[in-house]
């Protein structure tokens, strides 16, 4: 994936939390997040692992991530 800010290659990692992996408009306390709050995205997009896995890339240069989200 090239990167939107400086055009430079981004390196494909993966972001991995346990109890799944979102967004969500609010901050809430890590212990309340295994329930999905309402307006909570969910950014799993890799239909090879499980609802905890998000496929991301990142861009050393400019220290962004970038997701894909289905
Ligand atoms: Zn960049």
């Amino acid at each position: 994936m090239t990167c939107p800010y400086c055009q430079g290659e981004m390196t494909k990692g993966y972001i991995q939390c346990r109890d799944g992996v979102y967004w969500t408009p609010d901050r809430a306390l890590v212990s309340a997040l295994s329930g999905i709050k309402k307006g909570a995205v969910p950014l799993r997009n890799d239909p090879e692992h499980t609802s905890n896995t998000a496929v991301a890339y990142f861009c050393q240069r400019c220290r962004k991530v970038m997701i894909d989200i289905k």
